[in-house]
């Protein structure tokens, strides 16, 4: 069988399901090729949504635990119920994954079952569950195959004992001890799920600090807190092998010294996933990490095949890819797509949480010479009194000459909701009084922004 398209996307992730619909939407006739027997991709089915799934279910177990007193609050026996845990996870999931089908129906996107293979610039021959192979041709064609998992050197993931991300998140029992090699977003994210559940936590981060990229001030500010929720934080560590053992695994690093759990989490970086779409036999090149190498307009240089999201590196996020997916449907369809990466948002969504827009405080000192900064801490907002919720502060970085608004970082109640003003304002090219002199509700924790404005200008009312 034939098919016929204007644009073929190969992967149905948040990158390559939101390109077609956008295409389908400027009046494209657009086909999503996706090997999964369900649309959503990593952040859909084995990423954003299940671990924020469990981690807003943990965040109540652990608030009903040891936080109801203090509100007055006096509950009974409190007991986990972990099966039901990840039944609901797989609600969430479950329930979002048919929106994606009915916003494919809704907009006409045809949704191609089967894994897709380029055998020209133009054609996708598409193999389905059954070994049945089918044609797509299409004149443009979008490569969105997304990312994998990185293994630990000759510690393959069994899903079983050395875990995935994907493991992570359907363990059948809390662990004694999980040994999470890498302090990034996913070791701190899934090690707060299993450390709330009652779990023991080790990560072993071979950097100076957990999360290496976000900006210092607020990394060091959450390791601490992280470290009193009870999180043994190991860091410049050097791990050397991970092997399975009776009954889990035995982590050993350069030092000789040894850590063992009943669970080992690696959660080192995701690669580019690049392997079936035949992209060796169309020349299409690649980067030293192995992700595709596409100019500013996404191409990648052979025929009119372009690729976006994991796919092409950069900021491994869903938000990122969605972007691009809007940018490369908006190009095929004769429009300028464009992306503001600048304006992108990093949030890590552990309790509390840490966001961050633009330039960290070190970025913008050594690139712009002189900055000035505000800091507002949340233990000053009535609204974070009201809530219990002190810790943390925001921190706005801005341009000492021009005053405009280089970055925002917060670390702090809700901090994920919050980046959304400062990626606005960077949008707009704003500056700090522009957030300073916008009025904020009151009491709310949006007010901490406004105020680490204030302060960055000099004159915070309630400092
Ligand atoms: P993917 O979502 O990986 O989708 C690619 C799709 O292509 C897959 O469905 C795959 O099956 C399909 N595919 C691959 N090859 C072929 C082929 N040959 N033929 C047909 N189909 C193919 N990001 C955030 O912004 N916020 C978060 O909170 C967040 N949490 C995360 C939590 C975890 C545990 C993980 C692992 C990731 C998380 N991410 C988060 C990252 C986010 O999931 C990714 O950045 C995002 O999914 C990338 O989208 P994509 O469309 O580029 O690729
Ligand atoms: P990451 O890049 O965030 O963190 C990997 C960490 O592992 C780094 O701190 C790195 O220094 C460390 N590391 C690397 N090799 C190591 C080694 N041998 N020993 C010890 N530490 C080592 O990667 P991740 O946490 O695996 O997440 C993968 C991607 O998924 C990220 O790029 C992220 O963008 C995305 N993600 C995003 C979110 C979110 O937006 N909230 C959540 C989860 C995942």
């Amino acid at each position: 069988m034939e098919q016929t398209f204007d644009l073929a996307v190969i992967g149905g992730g948040p990158g390559g399901y939101v390109a077609a619909i956008r295409a389908a939407q400027l009046g494209l006739r657009a086909a999503c090729i996706e090997r999964d027997p369900y649309l959503g991709g990593t952040c859909l089915n084995v990423g954003c949504i299940p671990s924020k799934a469990l981690l807003d279910s943990s965040e109540r177990y652990e608030q009903i635990l040891r936080r109801s007193a203090e509100h007055g609050i006096r509950v009974g026996e409190v007991s986990l119920d972990l099966p039901a845990m990840m039944a609901r996870k797989e609600q969430v999931v479950s329930a979002l994954r048919k929106g994606v089908e009915s916003l494919f129906r809704k907009n006409g996107v045809t949704w191609i079952r089967g894994a897709g293979r380029l055998t020209a610039p133009d054609r996708v021959e598409v193999t389905g569950a059954n070994g049945e192979t089918s044609q797509v041709v299409a004149p443009r064609i979008l490569l969105a195959t997304g990312s994998a998992p990185i293994p630990f050197p000759e510690a393959p993931f069994d899903e079983e004992r050395i875990l995935s991300s994907t493991g992570a998140l359907s363990l059948p029992r809390v662990p004694e001890h999980l040994v999470v090699i890498g302090g990034g977003v996913i070791g701190m994210e899934l090690g707060s799920v299993w450390l709330r559940l009652g779990a023991r936590v080790t990560i072993l981060e071979k950097a100076a600090s957990i999360l290496p990229t976000m900006d210092g001030e607020i990394v060091r500010a959450a390791a601490t807190h992280f470290m009193e929720q009870g999180f043994h934080l190991r860091t410049g560590v050097d791990v050397t092998s991970v092997a399975k053992r009776k009954g889990g695994v035995r982590v050993t690093l350069a030092d000789g010294g040894t850590v063992d759990g009943d669970y080992c989490l690696v959660a080192i970086g995701r690669r580019a996933y690049t392997e079936g779409p035949g992209i060796e036999a169309l020349g299409i090149a690649v980067d030293a990490r192995g992700a595709l190498r596409v100019d500013g307009r996404l191409h990648t240089g052979v025929g009119e095949i372009y690729a976006l999201g994991d796919a092409i590196g950069g900021e491994l996020l869903a938000h990122k890819a969605m972007e691009e997916g809007v940018m490369a449907a908006e190009n095929a369809a004769g429009r300028v797509g464009h992306v503001n990466y600048a304006a992108i948002a990093s949030v890590v969504y552990t309790w509390p949480e840490i966001a961050s827009v633009g330039l960290t405080e070190e970025r913008a000192r050594r690139e712009l010479g002189e900055v000035v900064v505000g800091r507002f801490p949340f233990s000053a907002s009535g609204r974070a009194r009201a809530m219990g919720e002190v810790y943390g502060f925001v921190k706005v970085v801005a341009d000492a000459e021009t005053g405009r608004l280089l970055g925002l970082h917060a670390l702090g109640p809700r901090a994920s909701d919050l980046i959304a003003e400062a990626g606005l304002a960077l949008e707009f090219e704003g500056e700090a009084a522009d957030l300073a002199l916008t009025p904020h509700a009151h009491p709310s924790f949006s007010e901490a922004i406004k105020e680490a404005a204030l302060a960055s200008l000099g004159r915070a009312i309630h400092l």
